[in-house]
């Protein structure tokens, strides 16, 4: 679940491209947990890793690696592809802040141990006042109301979570205040690679079943697969997975070696949600 935790604090301190080849593999068999994974590997520890303190790293890094699963969140009723229109306000009290909003579709939230949750905290300032807290699950006004009737990825849960004067101390801060647009730019750039990896993983998986379908069912006293308009059909959809795993691969290569990679990861994200469900 961590796989790119630092060894020092209990996690295996491994890459970005084994994140994805994980979460690949995942989705070959169980998309709903390769989006579990997912969310894990490429926005809850890659977070709390590059702009958490040291004493949120000790405290949160070791369960993230072993026993707990985060939750990212930002959307809700009022924004979604325009995220950062969100109204959820941090407001201080003190040296506290008081959280109140409500999100929504927050994936993994019916098991989360601890919400990553976007608030504006300076409201004037727009999206610069927005700001990153940690959230622990059994924090008093937090509450996670039902996961969605999905159509698919239906053992994933995504779910409302409500905030009412959830009180947190500045030491619950992620990065510092009015950083949170940044932390999740940033981090939302890497997901799409992560979500391609996803839907590749998910195409195989798909493709699988199919091809050994045609190998195996007979008509005409043949498998299907020995009719050549059978075999276009298996190659054009085996060009297509391999072509969006490419692409995959090389937005997570150039990623991990710090080059620019924008370009390349929504072009993967793209391509590889099109070779899913081709029309
Ligand atoms: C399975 C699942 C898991 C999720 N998990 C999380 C999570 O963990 N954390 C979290 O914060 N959010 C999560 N989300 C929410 C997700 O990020 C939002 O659904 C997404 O941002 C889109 O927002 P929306 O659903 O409100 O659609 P809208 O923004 O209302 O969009 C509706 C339609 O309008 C189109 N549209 C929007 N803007 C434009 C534009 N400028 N030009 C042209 N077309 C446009 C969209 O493409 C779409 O077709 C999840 C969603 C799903 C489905």
């Amino acid at each position: 679940m961590g796989v790119e935790v630092p060894e020092k604090y209990g996690g295996p301190g491994s890459t970005f491209f084994t994140s994805m080849l994980t979460i690949e593999q995942i989705a070959r068999v169980c998309p709903s947990l390769s989006v579990m994974v997912d969310v894990q590997n490429t926005l809850i520890v890659p977070l709390i890793s590059r702009f958490g303190t040291e004493e949120q790293k000790q405290h949160y890094l070791p369960q993230l690696a072993t026993n707990m699963v985060g939750s990212f969140c930002l959307s809700e009723p009022n924004s979604g592809s325009d995220a950062f229109s969100l109204s959820t306000r941090a407001v201080k009290s003190g040296s506290d802040y008081m959280i109140t909003g409500s999100k929504l579709w927050i994936t993994n939230a019916d098991r989360a141990g601890v919400f990553l949750v976007m608030a504006n905290s300076d409201p004037d300032k727009g999206y610069k006042g927005i700001t990153c807290f940690l959230v622990d699950r059994d924090t008093p006004g937090l509450e996670v109301g039902k996961p969605e009737n999905k159509l698919g990825l239906r053992a994933s849960g995504t779910c409302p979570v409500n905030f009412d004067q959830v009180k947190v101390p500045a030491s619950a801060i992620l990065g510092e205040l009015g950083q949170g647009y940044k932390l999740a730019i940033s981090l939302l750039n890497e997901g799409r690679i992560g979500i391609a990896a996803q839907m590749v993983g998910l195409a195989q998986g798909c493709f699988e079943h199919a091809t050994r379908y045609v190998l195996e069912r007979k008509q005409f006293g043949q498998p299907l697969f020995n009719f050549q308009s059978m075999q276009h059909q298996v190659a054009w959809c085996g060009t297509q997975i391999e072509a969006a795993r490419l692409l995959a691969y090389n937005a997570a290569r150039l990623k991990e070696a710090g080059h620019p990679f924008r370009k390349e990861a929504s072009m993967a994200k793209y391509f590889a949600s099109e070779a899913c469900v081709p029309s």
